[in-house]
Formats: structure tokens, sequence, C-alpha cells
């Protein structure tokens, strides 16, 4: 591609409101604009972009056996209505009416419409399992639409949806789309950890791992060992549990009701008492599904209310108001405690760990001290219901410690069962001719979200740096001066010579002072740079990594191989 012929422009400043690196970056760079809150049109740039993500996820799909199909957007909403999902998707779905008021759904995801397609054409083991997929275009109106592509309310989305006639079925058919994941984000070049995450909203009855690229503006927090391989969402991270030495040593002793007159924080007790927060039970009374538990975790950690929530299998937790802490325990806000109390105790396993500690009395301005709750608690249930941190333990191996950080999602493998099948009735006849649901698993990733992510971890002061893989073109071709004849004689030859060879080139043959256009090379990112200048008449040019900052002043003929081998690599392995 001739750049004077390429509808690109470079900006200087990025928008105010374009918060992010990647989103500046990619304003700034030519590759989008923005229509409205959330939606983009990718110009050329962005789009060759875009098309390098989508084919190296359909080449994975299809490497793992999935079939490619296209559904439509445009979705009736009575298949909402038959998954129960019209009411419960909320305002995140576009809805629209027809001529005849009819109603409809711009697609978010396509779990209804699958199964009715497959409802329709599979009826019999034989035909099981499969693997179907999508490339398109989806619709969310999300609260708030921000970060450019990452999250937008037009997006581009890869869905697949497994289906298989038994569960060990699932396991492998999510195994195999596990892998393609793993082998999609690594040819993109992102830095990513899969993670265990947190199943319980979706309703899947199976595992699901997110895949996270690494990135300080992500909006989750992983928890990943230092060591092993365990990665898991900080809303469902374990961490091996401490048992902590008590400062205070009077195991013989009952527990002692003590006065504290409105002290009723953790940091109250601290000060007042002069022990650690470690010392103190914190105990919060939750309402669940409208029911009063309480939760006690060690004073120094706070409730994980997702393993709460899940635990309880209850349809909504939030922290009880005062009236509902007076009324379940007998006491105001901040004299709650497990010793004594007539309402669910949910203890967490280091609780029961503690020697001699202190926990509110249910009764206004009093606290007990020296309680064992392994010798003095009798009615609770033990869990893991405490939020893991960093420097925790690690659940699965023995010497590493977790590390937080935070992560963009990018994709989401998920076991769902049969909740669309059942609600939808695709089923089919077993060998013995029984009819049973189909066992189903989906499966997305965010195309374009791929696009911000892969900027926010490959970018320096002066603009992207592409991964080969992912670049627009892979050769930045840039004559010094087009009045040059020597030099321009070079620059078309070789892009020619390249071009023929298959290499995707772009070749800089405006009219610009050289400064403008090595900045603009820096800023649109592409990964090789080949500038052709004084010393095209000896038949050398300077070769350029982007990423590296390597410049060589080599002959025309080597700049040419190290290109035809830096393609070479590029190609995936198999
Ligand atoms: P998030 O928690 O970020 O809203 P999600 O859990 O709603 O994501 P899924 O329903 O699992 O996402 O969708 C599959 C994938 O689609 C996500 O992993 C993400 O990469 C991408 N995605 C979801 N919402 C958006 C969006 N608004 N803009 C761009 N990509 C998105
Ligand atoms: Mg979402």
């Amino acid at each position: 591609m001739r750049q004077s012929r390429l509808l690109l422009n470079t900006l200087r400043e990025a928008p105010a409101d374009a918060e992010v690196i990647s989103h500046r970056l990619m304003l700034r760079a030519g590759y989008i604009r923005q229509l409205a809150a959330g939606i983009y049109t990718y110009l050329p740039l962005g789009r060759r972009v875009l098309r390098k993500a989508e084919q190296i996820v359909r080449e994975e799909m299809d490497r793992a056996g999935a079939l490619e199909m296209l559904m439509p957007v445009l979705q009736p909403a009575e298949l909402w209505k038959e998954s129960g999902r019209y009411s419960v998707y909320g305002p995140e779905l576009m809805r629209l009416n027809d001529r005849h008021d009819r109603e409809f759904a711009l697609g978010p995801t396509h779990e209804e419409v699958i199964t009715s397609v497959v409802k329709g054409e599979i009826n019999s083991y034989r035909k099981l399992p499969v693997t179907l997929y999508q490339i398109q275009t989806k619709f969310r109106d999300e609260r708030r639409p921000r970060f450019g592509l990452l999250r937008g309310r037009e997006f581009l989305m890869k869905d697949a949806y497994s289906f298989d006639t038994d569960w060990e079925g699932l396991d492998e058919s999510y195994r195999k789309m596990y892998q393609a994941y793993n082998r999609i984000l690594t040819r993109c070049e992102i830095n990513f950890r899969a993670v265990e995450a947190d199943a319980g909203a979706i309703g899947g009855e199976g595992g699901t791992h997110e895949f996270m690229a690494l990135a300080d503006i992500g909006e989750d927090t992983i928890a990943a060992c230092t060591l092993c391989e365990y990665a898991a969402n900080l809303e469902q991270a374990e961490s091996k549990a401490v048992r902590m030495e008590s400062t205070e040593r009077s195991p013989e002793e009952k527990p002692v009701k003590f006065h504290t007159p409105d002290i009723r924080t953790i940091s109250q007790l601290v000060q007042f008492l002069g022990v650690r927060p470690s010392d103190i039970m914190k105990t919060i009374v939750y309402a669940a599904d409208k029911t009063a538990v309480a939760v006690v975790v060690r004073g120094d950690r706070e409730v994980n209310e997702i393993k709460v929530q899940n635990f309880l299998r209850a349809q909504d937790l939030s922290i009880a108001d005062a009236a509902a802490v007076e009324k379940a325990v007998g006491a105001p806000v901040g004299f709650a405690g497990p010793f004594g109390l007539n309402i669910p105790v949910l203890l967490d396993e280091e609780v029961l760990g503690m020697a001699n500690g202190i926990a509110g009395a249910n009764e206004a301005d009093y606290h007990y001290r020296n309680l064992n709750p392994s010798r003095d608690l009798t009615n609770y249930e033990i869990g893991d219901f405490r939020q893991a941190a960093e420097g925790d333990g690690c659940p699965r191996c023995a010497e590493g410690v977790l590390k937080l950080s935070r992560g963009i999602e990018v994709g989401h493998v998920f076991k769902l069962g049969t909740k669309y099948s059942d609600k939808l009735g695709a089923s089919f006849l077993d060998a013995a001719g029984k009819s049973g649901s189909i066992i189903m698993g989906c499966y997305g990733i965010g195309v374009s979200r791929i696009l911000s992510a892969v900027i926010e971890q490959n970018h320096d002061a002066n603009g992207i740096i592409w991964p080969f893989a992912l670049a627009p073109y892979q050769v930045h071709l840039i004559p010094v001066s087009v009045k040059d004849d020597a030099q321009m004689r070079m620059a078309n030859d070789m892009y020619r010579h390249l071009q023929e060879k298959g290499i995707e080139v772009l070749m800089d043959d405006r009219d610009e002072r050289p400064g403008v256009k090595f900045k603009d090379s820096d800023l649109i990112g592409i990964p090789l740079r080949v500038v052709i200048g004084k010393d095209a008449v000896q038949g050398r040019v300077e070769f350029a990594e982007r990423k590296s900052g390597l410049k060589e002043i080599i002959t025309v003929e080597a700049a040419c191989e190290r290109i035809f081998k830096r393609a070479r690599l590029a190609k995936p392995a198999d």
C-alpha cells in the first residue's frame, strides 16, 4: 500500500475523553473513530488489524474442530422470553420493535438462537458432539461504555457453543476450547493468565475460566501464585488458612464479657485494647434472601460476599441495615459476635484456629475476650468466607504466595450444562432410544477487545508496538526523500519484490519531512521498518525493529532476508 493513497490521519493529541493509552493511541494513529458512545468506525488500518485478530481466532477454532456459521443479529423477543432472559438481561439488551410492533432484540450473545437452531437440526446422539461458532458484531447497551474498544456497545465477538451427550463429553469439548484460547492469545502475544472464575450468576453447573490479559487498567483483580499455575479471580480466589498466634495467653479461662463503651469498629478496638486486628473476630450480619446470617472472619480480613452467597445458594445478599442487625443480634451495629447468637453463623476456617480472641457480646457496649471458637462455639458452619490477599499462601502448592494483579477479560469459557437445552427443549435420543437434554458449553472471546488489550501491553511513549501477527502491515518502507531518484527507484523495487513474496508493505511515498514520517511510523507501530536514504547509492538501507529499537545499516538483500526470516518465524507452530 502506498501511504499517499491510504486514508490515514494521525493526530498530535487525542481527544480529552480518551482516558486509557490504547484508546488514545488508536485514535491518534488513525485506527478508529468514534461515532457515538461505545460505537466506533474502523478506518482502513484498524480494519486490517481487526481482520488479523479475527483470522487467528478462526484458524484456532477450525483447528479445534469447531464449525463456523453465522446467526442473525436481530432476534425475536419470544426466544428470549422462552429462556427467561428477556427480563433478567435488563437494560443491557438493546430492544426494538418492527413495523408490526413485534418485539426484537439485538443479540448481545447467542445461547437462545443457537439452541433453537440445534433443536431443529439435531435429534440423535449420532450427530453429537458438535461445536459451532461465529464471529459477529454484538450489541450491549453497557452502563458505562468506555476505554474505546475495551467496553463498547457494539463490538466484535467470537462466540462458540458446544453440544454433547454427556458430561465427560462436555469436559472434552471444554478442554479443546481452553487449549484453543491459549493458542489464540499466545499467537496475539498477549501476556495472559487463565483464571478460575465465579460461575454463580450465570448459573452454570460446571467450571468456568476467564482469560485475563494482565494490565493495570484492567477492571478485574486476579490472584496468581508466584510459583505454580494457580490463578483465580479475586472474587473466587482461595488462600491457605493461617493459624495466627494470639498475643493474649490464657487458654484455660472462659470467655469474659467486658465493657467497651461505644467501641464498635476493628480499629477502635485495636486502639482501645492495644491488640492486633487479627486478635478480633469481625462479625458482619447479612440479609441473605431476607434471612439474617452472621459471617465471621479474622479482624484483618475482608468478607468475600460471593463466596458467602454461593455457600448459601442465595439469590440476593446484602449487608443488613441497622434495624435488621438490632433485630437479629439484639444489639446495635458494632457489637455482634458469634458467641450466644441465635441466627446462622458462618465461620471462616481461619477463625476456628484463633485463640483467646475478641468478639462482640451481642449487647450494647460489651465485647467478649478469651473466646476460643473451637472450644466455645457450637452452632456454626465452617467454610472459606474470606477475601484472599496479596502475600497469602497459595492454596495449591506448598511454597508459593499469591500476588494480586489487574486483568482485562479477553475470553471466557463456560460449562453451561442443560440450562438452555432444558428451557428451549433441545434434546437427543441416545443409542437405546432414550431422550436426554443436550449438554452445552459456551465460549466467548472479545475480538475487538483483544486489540485494546494488545496495545495496553505493547506501546511506548512514541506509539503502538504491534506484534508481528496483528500488525496492519508487516514492513514500513520509508524513502527519506521522494524527490531523490535513486532512493525512489530502490524503494519501488523493494516494494514490488517484498509484495511478490507475500510480505505486507506500507510505503511512505508522501512528500513529507523525514521527522514527520518517522514520527507517524512510530505512532502506527508497524514492527519492521526499512529507511531508504543517502546510502541508497551504495545499495544500503537502514533496517529497524520497532520493538527492540535495533537499527542497522545493511544491504537491501540482507534487509529482505531479515524480513523473510521474520515472516517465516511468524507462522504458527502445529
Ligand atoms: P465484562 O465482564 O467485561 O462485561 P462479560 O462477562 O459480560 O464481560 P461475556 O459475556 O463472557 O463478557 O462475553 C465474552 C467476551 O466478549 C468477553 O470475554 C469480552 O472479551 C468480550 N466483551 C464483553 N463485553 C464487551 C464489550 N462491552 N466490549 C467489548 N468486548 C466485550
Ligand atoms: Mg458484561
